[in-house]
């Protein structure tokens, strides 16, 4: 009697399902489906919180979040480590002989956020309720993908699943040393694995940067201030890529069609181009996840970053250039790609080998070169000029006869003014920029003057 009543039960639901199915898609594309729940299906990390919306540079790349009990988050629910973020985009490498500690905000150390040897380490707080919801995840993780979960002794980065009283967020892909993975009591086992999709670098699924072929965004619904959330991984200049050839609207990354709505049922903030919504999964990995993942991870135990020549990536804060198996920087200032390293958490330019012969400089003694009066110190050459009032040595290239600038060597806040050998100008996106008439112009400080780009 009782399995009868289940089984009659299944089928009437199914039936239900199947038909607002097409009453969705084919009466009234813009008509609430009166069936979806509008909250339950959106990860936050602190639900009933609005923070201030900021802008940053995260890794490197410019990036829009929010700032919620001295948390930064960003999409809602991945929360980003403030080790990474820094206002300006400047001071990324260091040269040859300087030391990465010295730098602080310079140095970024990001090991390119995916698990190694696919394994994730991690380990669940002894006092997180329910916890079936990770172990259930993870064994559904570990049936799907190439991905192993290893309960953690001793190894020093690993993800720490545990209560909060409030959302469930996650770290953005493996960040180095402890991470976390933060559930309150509602969230969950389906949450849980769409949590560990972010722990091993899944963006939301409406991040990728096709999904306009997908997709229709209505951003007069959006709850205000909202919309950075929505922006692709492009848009937010966060590095990634689309893992697959299509958007899967069964992606257990994907928001549901009412995440963030201002008004909720009847004004979705993410339908389909025809303006229906969707149903959106909290349960499983779709075979878009799946598919997606055997890419970020492959099923060779291999894990980690594999690096290709001929492409770029964004690494550690930089954005670098794979060239002969090793890597390479675009210096604008010098019109030319000079080979890096990532060393003791930064990068570095690597050292070009050119003391055999030639001039020998001796440290703390001033030379005239090219018509100018340059002070050599540590290894590098200086520049005694006037900024905001003050004498200061700069740090200075020698480029084909030139002196130029070298911005690496010295902190420039980005758009902040200085004035410089009687100059007022702006740092703007680690260029120089003039207001001269009206309008700007970016310069550059060659043989102790300012010059026009
Ligand atoms: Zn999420």
């Amino acid at each position: 009697m009782k399995s009868n009543t289940r089984s009659l039960l299944i089928m009437v639901c199914a039936t239900m399902l199947f038909l607002s199915c097409k009453d969705e898609e084919v009466i009234n594309p813009a008509a609430p489906s009166g069936k979806e729940d509008v909250s339950a299906s959106l990860e936050v990390a602190y639900p009933e919180q609005r923070g201030i919306v900021k802008k940053g540079f995260y890794l490197g790349n410019e990036v829009t979040y929010e700032e919620i009990n001295g948390d930064y988050i960003l999409e809602g629910d991945m929360i980003l480590n403030k080790k990474f973020l820094t206002e300006n985009l400047d001071d990324l490498i260091l040269d040859s002989n300087e030391t990465a500690h010295s730098f602080g905000v310079r140095s970024v150390g990001l090991t390119g956020g995916r698990w190694p040897n696919n394994t994730v380490y991690y380990s669940i707080a002894s006092n997180l309720p329910n916890q079936y919801r990770v172990t259930d995840a993870i064994a559904h993780w570990e049936t799907n993908t190439n991905l192993k979960f290893v309960q953690r002794t001793n190894q020093q980065n690993y993800v720490y699943f545990r209560p909060v009283n409030q959302g469930c967020s996650a770290d953005l892909g493996m960040k180095g040393g402890m991470q976390y993975v933060n559930l309150e009591i509602n969230c969950s086992t389906g949450t849980v694995i769409h949590e560990i999709g972010h722990t091993v670098g899944l963006f939301h699924e409406q991040s990728r940067s096709d999904r306009d072929s997908y997709l229709r965004i209505n951003w007069d619904y959006i709850q205000e201030g909202m919309a950075f959330n929505f922006y692709t991984y492009q848009e937010q200049h966060l590095s990634g890529a689309d893992y697959t050839s299509a958007l899967d609207y069964n992606s257990i990354m994907l928001y549901g069609s009412y995440a963030f709505s201002k008004y909720g049922q009847g004004y979705p903030t993410i339908t389909k181009l025809d303006g229906s919504t969707y149903q959106s999964n909290r349960e499983y990995l779709s075979q878009g996840d799946i598919a997606g993942l055997n890419v970020m991870y492959p099923g060779d135990n291999g894990g980690g970053d594999q690096y290709v020549n001929g492409n770029y990536y964004t690494l550690y804060g930089l954005r670098v250039y794979r060239h002969d198996d090793k890597w390479w920087y675009w210096v604008q200032a010098e019109n030319k790609w000079k080979e890096v390293e990532y060393v003791n958490g930064a990068w570095r330019y690597v050292d070009q080998g050119d003391n055999g012969g030639g001039n020998q400089y001796q440290n703390g003694t001033n030379y005239t070169i090219h018509g100018v009066t340059v002070f050599r110190d540590q290894d590098r050459w200086w520049y005694l000029t006037n900024i905001n009032g003050a004498n200061t040595y700069i740090s200075i290239d020698d480029v084909n006869g030139k002196w130029v600038w070298n911005v690496n060597g010295n902190i420039y806040k980005h758009n902040t003014y200085y004035n410089v050998d009687g100059w007022q100008v702006l740092r703007y996106n680690g260029k120089w920029w003039r207001l001269y008439y009206g309008s700007w112009n970016e310069v550059d400080y060659v043989n102790g003057k300012w010059e026009y780009v």
